[in-house]
């Protein structure tokens, strides 16, 4: 399999070499160059395969002449050792939970499994991979879990201090060993500006192996078809069509659960709901794409204004709007409608949902007004306790915390403050 740059189809690459290298030479994003469909029989029998089956089947065809099938295996056993429970809340409204992993985020799953991989590429290499990587929150904790330990590879995480909430910087600053963190006396932007300067700067490149692990990285991105295919799985019995309705930022995670329609899993329709940062919601209904700088909200891990995935998805849909609304609806919503509905559905049915995920409830009811005969599914993306402050200031209580977190709130707080490139830059060529 081979993946081409979005920019220029002539310029081509291996799964592995698309691992390691992140992003195009041309500055293009990866994507592979065909999506074969699953034997028919996969999805008649999906409820008698497991989850690592059903992983193990649906990547293959992307990573086969890279790695061989036992290690590929074993790189997916290590990602999933989580529940991914899809959970019934009202009629035909139920909810994926993508938060049963070490950081409680659905992007645990896409962090772990580059992980693995860049951890695969890196065995007898002389060099070690560097990992460099901006968070505003969950990318953070994510990133530094599941690379924690790989041999190889190094993680340097750029953070905004005082910008993230104290389980998220707990999550990203105590694990040391392989794991730095860099606390930038800035906002997001400055840190993703200080990541971007330092690809670019010839003077760390040569010096340095250098990738990015957010969800450009094609073995970020792609792993997050796994667990559409488990809530296939879980609501198939319904025998209703499948709606799904992701909270989305970046837009990686919706891309990749169309990748799963693309190998044959029936769905309906893709809702994409997002908050105040509406660039796609307009764009479904203008056919206008226009950047805005990013507007803050309590869904802050999609206050997005430039959805990097984006293209991706226009792109499987042959860049044709026409083609793209007949999978895909767009809806934005306020902070207002969102603490609204947080507190309607825990007094209706006692379910608490973290704002991310509220707005993916939003979205989905919107779009169950014209179509009411459908199983809605809307992805939960954090857990509650990751914002706690929202949540306790909403709905009036305080979730219980998990195991996992309580754990590294007792750790040692360890950062390097920094307040422009330069700092970024000096430690990096001497480490
Ligand atoms: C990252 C994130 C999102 C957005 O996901 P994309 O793939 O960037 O669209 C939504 N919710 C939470 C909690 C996140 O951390």
């Amino acid at each position: 399999m081979k993946f081409y740059s979005l920019n220029n189809q002539n310029i081509q690459a291996s799964f592995k070499e698309v691992v390691i290298a992140g992003i195009a030479p041309d500055k293009g994003l990866y994507f592979p160059e065909s999506i074969t469909p699953l034997p028919a029989d996969f999805f008649e029998n999906i409820e008698e395969l497991s989850n690592h089956e059903i992983a193990f089947q649906a990547i293959h065809q992307f990573v086969n002449e890279d790695i061989p099938d036992g290690a590929l295996k074993e790189i997916i056993a290590n990602t999933l050792d989580f529940d991914f429970p899809v959970v019934d809340i009202e009629e035909n409204v139920a909810t994926l939970e993508l938060f049963h992993g070490p950081t409680m985020a659905f992007k645990d799953v896409g962090a772990r499994f580059m992980a693995n991989c860049l951890g695969y590429f890196s065995q007898g290499e002389k060099q070690d991979v560097t990992v460099l990587v901006a968070t505003s929150g969950d990318t953070g904790g994510a990133v530094a879990n599941g690379f924690l330990e790989v041999d190889g590879v190094k993680v340097v995480i750029l953070y905004p201090s005082g910008k993230v909430s104290e389980i998220q910087e707990k999550q990203l600053t105590t694990l040391g060993q392989n794991i730095e963190a860099m606390e930038v006396d800035g906002v997001f932007d400055d840190c993703q500006r200080m990541v971007k300067t330092a690809f670019l700067d010839s003077d760390i490149t040569n010096h340095k192996k250098l990738t990015s692990a957010n969800s450009i990285n094609v073995a970020r991105w792609l792993p997050q078809l796994f667990y559409f295919l488990f809530a296939y799985k879980q609501a198939k019995s319904k025998g209703k069509e499948i709606v799904f309705s992701v909270p989305s930022g970046n837009f990686g995670n919706i891309c990749a659960g169309m990748v799963a329609q693309k190998l044959g899993m029936p769905v309906k329709h893709f809702v994409a709901s997002t908050n105040v940062n509406d660039v796609v919601p307009k764009f479904m209904e203008n056919g206008v794409y226009k950047p805005m700088s990013s507007i803050a909200t309590i869904s802050n891990a999609m206050d997005v204004g430039d959805p990097s995935n984006f293209v991706r998805i226009r792109h499987m849909h042959k860049n044709d709007l026409e083609t793209l609304k007949e999978h895909l609806s767009s809806y934005a919503f306020t902070d207002e409608a969102t603490r609204a509905v947080m507190k309607e559905v825990y007094s209706k049915t006692g379910y608490v949902m973290d704002p991310h995920g509220a707005v993916g409830y939003l979205g989905l009811k919107e779009y169950q007004k014209s179509h009411p005969d459908t199983y809605g599914i809307f992805l939960e993306t954090a857990h509650p306790v990751k914002f706690l402050d929202v949540v306790e200031d909403t709905l009036g209580l305080s979730p219980e915390i998990p195991p996992q977190i309580i754990r590294v709130m007792h750790k040692q707080k360890k950062s390097h403050q920094i307040s422009e490139y330069e700092n970024l830059k000096s430690y990096l060529l001497d480490t």
